[in-house]
C-alpha cells in the first residue's frame, strides 16, 4: 500500500542518517523503491490491457439491449446485470490507471491558470445531475481567486468528493460545496454534507487504496474504493493539504487547503 509504503521508507531513512548501517540500509530502500515501481508498472499494465477487452464487450452488451426482439425477461435481465458489472469493471480500470499516473513521480504537473468559480459551476451542475434532485445542494463561491495547477486534476479531486458528498448522505440532506479563502492568503475547497458521518478510527486511513467503512455501501452507490486515494495524490501534487472533520450520522467536512503561492488574483482582481 503506497502510504505505508512512503511511512516505512521515510522511517528506514531516518534511522540511516543515524546508523552506521547507512550502506545496508539504503540498498534496502533502492530496493523497496525497486518492488514500489513494478508495482505500479504491473498494474498500470494490466489496467492498459484489461481497457479494450472490456470496451468491446460493453459495446456488445449495449448492441444487444438495444435489439427491437428481444422479449425473453431472463435474457433482458442477464444483459442488464453484465451491462452494470461491465461498467463497474470499466470506472475501476480508469481509476487505476488514474492512480498509476498520478503517482508516478516522473509526471511532473501541467500547471496553467485555472478558473476556479467556471469549475465550480460545472461541478455543482454535474453534482445536481448525479443526486437527481435528492439532495439540496448549495454553491457559496466566497472568493474570485483562482489558482495555479491542473485543471484536470482539480476537477477530478472536487468531482470525487461532491460525488461522495452524494453517495453518502441520504435523500433529503444538505451538501454545501464552497470557495474560500483565508487571511494568510490560503484557499480552501471544502464539501460540506449532512450524511452518515465518519467513526474517528476509520478516517486516517480514508486515503489509503480500496480503504472502505461499508464495503457493500460503497459497491451499491459505485464507488470503486479508489476516489480519496486519487484526491490524496492531486493534493500532494498540488503542496495542498487534504482535511477530514467527522461525526457518526451528522456529516462530514472534506476540505482542501492550497497554499498561497498557489492562489492567483481573481477576474475582478486581475482586471482592476
Ligand atoms: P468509494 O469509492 O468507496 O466511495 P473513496 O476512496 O472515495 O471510495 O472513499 C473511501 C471510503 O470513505 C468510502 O467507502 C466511505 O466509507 C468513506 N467516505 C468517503 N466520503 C464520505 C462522506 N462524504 N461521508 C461518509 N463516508 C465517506
Amino acid at each position: 500500500r503506497g502510504a505505508r509504503h512512503d511511512d516505512l521508507v521515510l522511517s528506514i531513512k531516518m534511522i540511516a542518517y543515524g546508523s552506521s548501517k547507512r550502506l545496508l540500509i539504503s540498498r534496502d530502500i533502492t530496493h523497496l523503491e525497486r518492488i514500489e515501481t513494478m508495482r505500479r508498472d504491473f498494474v498500470a499494465n494490466v489496467s492498459h490491457e484489461l481497457r479494450t477487452p472490456l470496451t468491446v464487450v460493453n459495446g456488445f452488451v449495449e448492441t444487444m439491449q438495444d435489439m427491437p426482439n428481444l422479449e425473453n425477461d431472463m435474457a433482458r435481465r442477464a444483459l442488464q446485470l453484465m451491462g452494470n458489472q461491465t461498467s463497474r469493471m470499466e470506472s475501476l480500470v480508469n481509476d487505476l490507471l488514474t492512480l498509476s499516473r498520478l503517482e508516478n513521480e516522473q509526471n511532473t504537473l501541467h500547471e496553467e491558470e485555472v478558473d476556479i468559480p467556471k469549475l465550480l459551476r460545472t461541478l455543482y451542475e454535474e453534482g445536481r445531475s448525479l443526486s437527481n434532485g435528492q439532495h439540496r445542494i448549495q454553491l457559496k463561491v466566497d472568493s474570485e481567486a483562482r489558482l495555479s495547477g491542473s485543471a484536470d486534476e482539480l476537477h477530478s479531486a472536487f468531482g470525487n468528493l461532491v460525488t461522495n458528498a452524494i453517495r453518502y448522505t441520504p435523500p433529503g440532506g444538505e451538501i454545501v460545496v464552497c470557495w474560500s479563502e483565508q487571511p494568510d492568503g490560503h484557499t480552501v475547497f471544502s464539501v460540506r454534507d449532512s450524511g452518515i458521518g465518519i467513526a474517528p478510527q476509520h478516517i486516517s486511513r480514508l486515503t489509503e487504496r480500496f480503504y472502505r467503512v461499508d464495503r457493500s455501501r460503497s459497491r451499491e452507490t459505485g464507488g470503486t474504493g479508489l476516489g480519496l486515494a486519487i484526491v490524496k495524490h492531486i493534493v500532494i501534487r498540488h503542496q495542498a493539504q487534504l482535511n477530514i472533520i467527522s461525526e457518526e450520522g451528522k456529516g462530514s467536512t472534506f476540505s482542501i487547503v492550497f497554499p498561497a503561492r498557489r492562489r492567483l488574483a481573481g477576474a475582478a482582481a486581475a482586471s482592476s
